[in-house]
């Protein structure tokens, strides 16, 4: 059998962190390389949280640097590149340098690799997935585990036949196989979407429904066909926001600093309110898919990293679009994003009318937005 590589990279973020630690409970057996990208402009609390993860571990987590041979640290080495133009959500050159082509370089080769992505259970996004063929993403938090690549050629019509036959074969034993089957003979059409397909097929029966695409991938050029048994497959756990706190408190390894909520006043109407607010990613200090309120955080809460940040904005570049980091720290417009932050937390909660909820859809409207590779 061919040797099979597989890896989980660590942004910082709780996340990726929550998944390393997973699978190391869950399935110690996997043979899990773990590497992280340090830009060199990382939080102090995300080295703290790969110093803490390695005593979990136990083992070493490969540190990737680009331009490892330039006397600055990989950002300011590549801004100098760019000609100090910085990088923005329209012109994301810091992801691609930073993190993609590191990781590209680390598995460069044909051999088959196995990545895994801690995109949770309760969102919506695919993150970074590798064009290379020998690169195949797995996603275990989630309730498919699949990439979408997979899904698309286990569902298209062209396969229904083959899927029957590995329901029947794989999947004999489930007390749903007749409802099973039928679900997989319907095509995909404007009335049975591809997305609604999966959800009945998955609804039904998770294992059943791996084990199927187990054996369609051994029938392709995927890494997975190189294995002859993936423990992954039997995994039907569902994880969201709230386990990875869990997992991340529970195991020790705890929760990075940056994430805990801390309180702010501000004034409404005359009167005085409190509302609370932290930092809602990993990745660089001065990330410019920041939100305003997390640039008020920033100042109040690390100032002398906020100041650094501030010395990039010159020659008319800036962080963010129409405002500079000068503008955004006084006082009055600190109050006033304050203020903005504030009331729509609060309409939120009212919508949302449950702080669990709130907390999702708080915190996933920034999350959701931004890059994979940086934040999971
Ligand atoms: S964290 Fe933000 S600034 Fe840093 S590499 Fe990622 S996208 Fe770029």
């Amino acid at each position: 059998m061919t040797q099979v590589k597989h890896v989980l990279g660590i942004s910082g973020g709780k996340d990726s962190a929550a998944l390393a630690i997973y699978l190391k409970d869950k399935h110690p057996d996997l043979p899990v390389e773990y590497y992280t990208c340090d830009t060199g402009k990382e939080l102090n609390e995300t080295y703290e949280l790969i110093k803490n993860l390695e005593v979990y571990l136990g083992q070493s987590i490969v540190k990737l640097e680009a331009a490892k041979d330039s006397p600055e640290d990989p950002f300011d080495h590549f801004l100098q590149v760019y000609g100090g133009y910085l990088p923005s959500a329209m012109a994301r050159w810091c992801t691609k340098k930073l993190k993609l082509d590191p990781f590209e370089q680390y598995i460069a080769g044909d051999d088959p690799v196995i990545s895994y992505v801690g995109i949770r259970g309760d969102e919506q996004r695919e993150g970074y997935i590798s064009k290379r063929p020998n690169i195949q993403s797995i996603f275990p938090f989630r309730k498919n585990i699949w990439s979408e690549d997979v899904i698309r050629k286990v569902l298209s019509n062209g396969q229904i036949a083959f899927i029957k036959g590995l329901y029947e074969e794989y999947v004999a034993d489930s007390p749903h196989l007749q409802r099973l089957i039928e679900i997989v003979e319907e095509p995909v059409s404007p009335r049975l979407t591809q997305d609604q397909k999966l959800d009945l097929l998955l609804d039904l029966d998770i294992k059943g429904f791996n084990r199927v695409v187990f054996a369609f991938l051994k029938t392709t050029d995927y890494p997975l066909s190189k294995v002859d048994h993936f423990p992954l497959v039997d995994n039907d756990e569902v994880l969201v926001r709230d386990d990875i706190f869990r997992i991340l408190r529970d195991s020790g390894v705890g929760v990075p600093a940056y994430y805990e909520k801390r309180e702010y006043q501000v004034e409404i109407e005359g009167e005085i309110k409190t509302g609370h607010y932290s930092r809602s990613r990993s990745g660089c200090f001065f990330c410019f898919f920041q939100q305003k309120i997390e640039w008020v955080w920033l100042y109040e809460n690390h100032p002398e990293l906020y100041e650094k940040a501030k010395v990039y904005e010159k020659d008319g570049y800036t962080w963010q679009q129409g405002e500079t980091l000068e503008e955004l720290s006084q006082p009055g417009r600190r109050q006033a994003i304050k203020r903005e932050h504030y009331l729509r937390t609060e309409r939120q909660r009212n919508n949302a009318q449950s702080d669990s909820l709130i907390d999702i859809l708080g915190v996933e409207d920034a999350e959701g937005v931004g890059c994979a590779a940086c934040f999971i």
